[in-house]
């Protein structure tokens, strides 16, 4: 396995503020929220982004919009509404290289969020 930081967070080794998860996937806050609900959706299979994604393997984006949709509910922004982004790579600004989606949310979003 990754010695990556979200491996970490998904084996235990690092605490974080699950709010659901499954077999598949894990949900936590995020540790510097951009928005009042901010949160992060990853697959427990280690994937760096969307560009290393395959027929393989990509039935886990399924898996985190499932989760994606449990969470929002659970953290009470289904009928609000929220965003969710994953950046990939560089100019999107990605700093952890395992494949994640965040999901924001609680407040009016204009375009320039995360
Ligand atoms: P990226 O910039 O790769 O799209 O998003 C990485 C996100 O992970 C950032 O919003 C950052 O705040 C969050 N993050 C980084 N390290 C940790 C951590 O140890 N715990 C939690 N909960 N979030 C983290
Ligand atoms: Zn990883």
């Amino acid at each position: 396995m990754s010695g990556c930081i979200f491996c970490r967070i998904i084996g235990g080794d690092i605490p974080s503020d699950t709010i659901y998860e499954n077999e598949k996937v894990k949900v936590f806050k995020d540790i510097s929220p951009a928005a009042p609900v901010h949160l992060i959706i990853v697959p427990k299979e280690h994937i760096d982004d969307i560009n290393s994604l395959d027929a393989e393997n990509a039935n886990v984006i399924g898996d985190c919009m499932l989760a994606a949709k449990k969470a929002a509910a659970i953290t009470g922004v289904s009928e609000s509404g929220y965003r969710i982004i994953s950046n990939v790579g560089e100019d999107a600004g990605q700093s952890v290289r395992h494949l994640h989606f965040h999901l924001v949310g609680g407040v009016p979003m204009g375009e320039k969020i995360l």
